[in-house]
């Protein structure tokens, strides 16, 4: 006889090629699919983590807390990318770049509305959800 295994794959619905599944932080993909890009945030030093921790690694706590990306972050780096990993091949060319929320920089990729001419250092951008043309969840940076 064998028993049935409920296993949480939520985070099979991230990206263009599967992650790995971090059930712990499950909850971020039904964020996603609901247009909200998640952080976690410490409740008891009030660090914020991105991509979303269930474990405090400054204070060793699990306290931790949902905590939206909202708002605007800086253009802090940015890079076009011409060869892609294996799985992204399709994607290319795309920009992944790194911004800059202030308490957590995020890394990501850049919308692909987003014409390459106007992507400028310091640029103001936000973090959206989206989906691909596969039916799989990713994010976004925007021009704000
Ligand atoms: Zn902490």
């Amino acid at each position: 006889m064998s028993k049935k295994k409920e296993i949480d794959d939520r985070f099979k619905k991230f990206g263009t090629k599967s992650f790995t599944s971090v059930t712990k932080v499950n909850d971020f993909i039904d964020n996603l699919e609901n247009g909200k890009v998640m952080a976690t945030r410490c409740k008891d030093c009030g660090i914020v983590f991105f991509p979303p921790r269930a474990d405090c690694y400054k204070c060793l706590s699990s306290n931790v807390e949902w905590h939206e990306v909202s708002g605007e972050g800086k253009l802090v780096t940015y890079s076009k990318l011409k060869y892609a990993p294996v799985g992204f091949e399709d994607d290319l060319p795309y920009c992944i770049a790194l911004l800059d929320y202030g308490d957590f920089k995020i890394f990501g990729r850049i919308a692909s509305n987003v014409p390459e001419e106007e992507i400028e250092l310091g640029m103001e951008m936000r973090t959206k959800a989206n989906k691909l043309p596969n039916g799989q969840l990713n994010y976004v940076f925007e021009k704000a």
